[in-house]
Formats: structure tokens, sequence, C-alpha cells
């Protein structure tokens, strides 16, 4: 007995005529899932671009017509990437900038403002 296939992706042409749409239209079936519509194999997952926007819709309930989660990935675009500023450039103690900040210690410290 050797692995089973238990998952099987379906790309087909998007159902949309409106060229902002992407031609693609993924479906993914798994084995043993089923949607209200489909026995077994059902396509419960879906992802399509629509609307300007890439999807992914979700049917998690059997009995349910109508998907249980839709996921608006627009998060997800590359230019929502925040990028981490490694070098923090102010104290976190008093907010003084790291290149100039601490000469004499740090103002927040009554033990270094004593000695100035
Ligand atoms: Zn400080």
């Amino acid at each position: 007995m050797g692995k089973q296939t238990m998952i099987k992706t379906i790309l087909s042409d998007s159902p949309y005529t409106d060229a902002n749409q992407s031609d693609d239209f993924l479906e993914i079936e798994i084995k043993g899932l089923g949607t209200l519509a489909e026995q077994g194999d059902g396509r419960t997952v879906l992802v399509e671009f629509y609307d300007d926007k890439w999807w992914v819709r979700v049917w998690a309930d059997i009995n349910q017509e109508d998907p249980t989660h839709i996921i608006d990935m627009s998060r997800a675009l590359e230019h929502n990437r925040d990028i981490p500023n490694l070098e923090p450039t102010h104290y976190n103690c008093c907010q003084a900038p790291r290149d100039l900040g601490h000469m004499f210690g740090c103002p927040n410290n009554s033990e270094n403002a004593g000695e100035s």
C-alpha cells in the first residue's frame, strides 16, 4: 500500500469576464471533506482574484451553503511589509538620540543628574 493522494488542486479559468480579474481560479479538493453541494472530495477551499483583491474562501462547515471564512489577502501584499528598524535611533529610557545622548549618562537617572 503506497501513499495516498489526499489533496487535489483544480486550476481553472476564472468565471469572471471582467479583464481586471485574474484568469486563474484555484479550488482545492480534500479527500473526505465535502460541501453542501458536493458529496465527498468537495472543493472546500477557493483562491480567487476578485474586485482587485485576492480572496481565500473556505467552506469549513458541510451544512452551510455560504463560505464560513472569507479572507481578504490585501494585508499580505508585499508593499504592506513593515521594514523593521533594526538599529534603534533613540534610547528607550529618555528618548535621547543614540548618536548624541548619554554622553554624561542618562538624564532620567537621578545618580547621573547629580554629577553634572
Ligand atoms: Zn536615557
